[in-house]
């Protein structure tokens, strides 16, 4: 009986994922009011806007929050709002701060008006990582593609870090003691006490699940990606469909001379059949701004997909559709941090900045058949693309959990 409700139901407004780039500027760089890098993933039913069962945060670099606020996700609200105005989980790539900077933002807020946001709100959220991972870091700037005798230090990159660092600023200006002395119901540890870090081991040789929620048939798995040590690229397999966010994947090879495409391996076996694949990229005019100034470093360079290669992976993985996000440089843009961007036709003088068509064109040169060819969307800060919608069998629909058989009922 319950079935057959759903079914009718699922038929008039079915579940589906959609996809929000919640920041395309890449890199640290601040340009024109872009947000830093970060993917809203969610899943649930079309007249809840595909949200409610999951709605998963990959990254959340710099203006994510207020991004996610004009989309209407909230890190505290009132109850009737919780289902699919909230974060449920965060997934972060790698620890560099355009990819985790709102995260202490986003931790202050939760804190703050926990004692008197909805219940579900007043629990830590949980966030997915790497566990720290030491590695040799050769110096950088010294010059291009420095050679081995380069100055070598061992660096521990740390997402337990990055999260227990949340209170830091709020105790140094002594805002805590100040606001538990006003509401003593507020956790006593500050922004820190809002989250729980599940860290995993980072490898690239396995793909491993890091959250599963059996009940909805939803499983986000991860693979170690090379960026810099610690970087995960992640699928997320849902009923209705797959998504893969690829953050700042490269070639597990870094030495351009030594390898046939800057995109990751790991990644293009990830995306296999994927409906969508959110990746960073670089666009070549990068390598060229020597010619008009300072000359973007090498390193930084081929440790980023470009975007031609983002092109073939795409097509090769069989992806439906690639948006493109975290873009060096970012569209319009005639400078990019320190260096400016040559012209595209001519790179030897200053241009006007990159178009979404020449991001798009260079996307193409990567695709070497006629078919299948991908739909390609060059991104900007909150553009989106659902899965199309599909109607579940019963098997799966008898798998809803009790949370999202009332969503699917009201
Ligand atoms: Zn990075």
């Amino acid at each position: 009986m319950f079935a057959a409700v759903c079914v009718a139901a699922q038929e008039e407004d079915p579940l589906c994922v959609e996809v929000t780039l919640t920041g395309t500027g890449g890199g640290p760089v601040l340009y024109n009011g872009l947000a830093a890098h970060g993917t809203l993933v969610t899943y649930g039913l079309k007249s809840k806007k595909c949200r409610g069962v999951a709605n998963l945060q990959f990254d959340i670099g710099r203006g994510t929050t207020l991004r996610l606020s004009e989309i209407g996700m909230q890190p505290a609200l009132p109850p009737a709002r919780t289902p699919e105005n909230q974060l449920t989980k965060i997934f972060l790539t790698h620890m560099h701060l355009d990819h985790t900077e709102d995260l202490s933002t986003y931790l202050r807020a939760k804190w703050l008006f926990s004692p008197v946001a909805a219940a579900p709100l007043q629990a830590p959220i949980d966030i997915f990582c790497s566990k720290d991972v030491t590695s040799e870091v050769r110096g950088l700037f010294l010059a291009p593609m420095q050679p081995p005798s380069a100055r070598v230090t061992n660096v521990t990159t740390s997402c337990q870090g990055l999260v227990a660092a949340a209170s830091a600023e709020v105790t140094g200006s002594g805002e805590l003691a100040q606001r538990l002395a006003e509401r003593p119901s507020r956790k006593s540890g500050g922004p820190v006490d809002m989250a729980t870090v599940n860290t995993f081991e980072w490898q690239n040789e396995n793909l491993k699940i890091v959250w599963e929620d059996s009940a909805n048939n939803i499983t986000v798995s991860a693979i170690g990606t090379n960026h810099i040590p610690g970087h995960n690229s992640y699928r997320i397999d849902f009923p209705v469909g797959s998504v893969v966010i690829g953050g700042s994947s490269s070639n597990d090879i870094s030495d351009p001379n030594n390898r046939t495409t800057s995109a990751s391996d790991q990644l293009l076996a990830l995306a296999n059949g994927a409906d969508i694949l959110v990746q960073s990229v670089i666009h070549p005019i990068m390598k060229d701004t020597g010619n008009t100034g300072a000359a973007y470093p090498l390193d930084f360079f081929y440790r980023q997909t470009q975007a031609k290669d983002l092109g073939a992976l795409a097509q090769q993985a069989g992806v439906k559709t690639a948006m493109l996000s975290h873009m060096i440089p970012a569209v319009g843009a005639p400078f990019w941090g320190a260096w400016t961007i040559p012209d595209v036709e001519n790179p030897t003088v200053a241009g006007p900045g990159l178009s979404f068509r020449d991001y798009k064109r260079e996307v193409r040169k990567g695709f070497v058949s006629a078919s299948p060819i991908p739909k390609i969307i060059v991104g900007r800060d909150l553009k989106s693309r659902t899965i199309p919608h599909r109607i579940l069998k019963v098997a799966n629909t008898q798998n809803l959990n009790a949370s999202s058989r009332r969503v699917h009922l009201l």
